[in-house]
């Protein structure tokens, strides 16, 4: 076949996402979903928003939306551009700010979408290892970038980095740097967010979504919060009507709802807590999480036949067949009864 994309297109394979089964009896806990529904007023809100108005374009900038997380994370509503889905945001912010032969650095294992992307800019991926407990690499700020990314706390790992690392890392860097925050409100500390340092830091971007904690990733909404200087110029980037109607009242009712998103959260936490003593009874090493998923490992084993059995089982958890990760499963907090489930099934599984 002759080849008509660029080069790095057609060297790239492409983000492969977590599996999907669709509704047929899976134990799903392989791609961090909220066990618990949405906001019963998000559901009323969408109920009333179905209806002849769908024949008419959304609003461009998302207004009400951006308005309603404006006031929940006390910034100005300029300082906030909404996305389908986070990831739509960092692919915005890598159209921005990466060209071709430009570095973006991020400590690894990560989120691996970052590579696809940067891969779509024909950029250059610096892959800074993690040292070992998951603390900021000190080479990270010295790579000469256009964007350095930080997922905070971090997937598949779960841990968190504390905010004056983020102000060190913010000032070393050459370009933008991006903390995407996808499980910030999974965190065991208040005050873990680095929203408030926007005030002080002009190259911070923040990465929101309410596909987890407000349990509407199928609704695919994403926040990118900043100075207004970069809101309006990440604007210029982003399609004209990327969030749809649907989308943008629910996530509005949702961000008017917070009560809501925060009993689950703590619903979750404590469960995850379970989860962690339980696994490490098993004889799993657990990392302290701070997320809505635990990466668990047994040291130099590989997982992929727990994974497999587990599957068969009708469990669904998070292998990665990438260096560094064959030891571990990632395993999404479920309710305490899948989860209850989850822990008899390992346990009647040889590693
Ligand atoms: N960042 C991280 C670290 C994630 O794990 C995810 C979910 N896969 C996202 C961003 C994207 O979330 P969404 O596009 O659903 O907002």
């Amino acid at each position: 076949m002759s080849n008509y994309f660029r080069d790095n297109i057609q060297a790239m394979s492409g983000y492969v996402p977590g599996e999907q089964p669709g509704d047929n009896g899976f134990i799903k806990l392989n791609t961090n979903e909220n066990p618990y529904p949405p906001s019963p007023k998000v559901l009323a809100a969408l109920r009333r928003a179905v209806g002849a108005s769908l024949r008419l374009y959304p609003e461009p900038m998302s207004a009400g939306l951006c308005a309603a997380a404006a006031a929940v994370y006390g910034i100005k509503t300029e300082q906030i551009m909404a996305g389908n889905g986070s990831d739509e945001l960092l692919s915005i912010i890598l159209r921005c700010f990466v060209g071709p032969g430009e570095r973006v650095a991020y400590p690894v294992p990560t989120y691996s979408l970052y590579d696809t992307l940067v891969e779509i800019q024909a950029g250059i991926s610096v892959r800074v290892p993690f040292p070992s407990g998951f603390v900021v690499p000190d080479e990270l700020g010295r790579q000469d970038t256009a964007v350095t990314i930080l997922c905070n706390p971090n997937a598949p790992s779960g841990t968190l980095v504390p905010l004056p690392e983020i102000v060190k890392l913010a000032r070393a860097v050459a370009g933008v740097l991006v903390v995407d925050e996808a499980y910030v409100d999974f965190a065991a500390n208040e005050g873990a967010s680095a929203i408030p340092l926007i005030a002080q830091l002009p190259n911070l971007i923040v990465l929101r979504t309410l596909s987890k904690s407000y349990s509407l990733a199928g609704m695919r909404i994403g926040l990118a919060l900043a100075s207004t200087e970069l809101i309006a110029g990440m604007h210029k980037v982003r399609d004209s009507y990327n969030l749809d109607r649907l989308s943008i009242v629910a996530g509005t009712a949702a961000l008017e709802d917070i009560s809501w998103m925060q009993r689950n959260t703590a619903r979750i936490r404590r469960s995850r807590q379970s989860l962690a003593t339980a696994l490490t009874r098993l004889g799993y090493e657990v990392y302290s999480s701070h997320t809505n998923f635990v990466l668990a490992r047994q040291r130099d084993k590989n997982l992929r036949p727990v994974y497999e059995e587990l599957k068969r089982r009708k469990i669904l958890v998070r292998y990665f067949d990438t260096p560094g990760l064959r030891d571990c499963l990632r395993i999404t907090v479920g309710t305490p009864k899948e989860l209850r489930i989850l822990l008899d099934e390992l346990a009647t599984i040889a590693v």
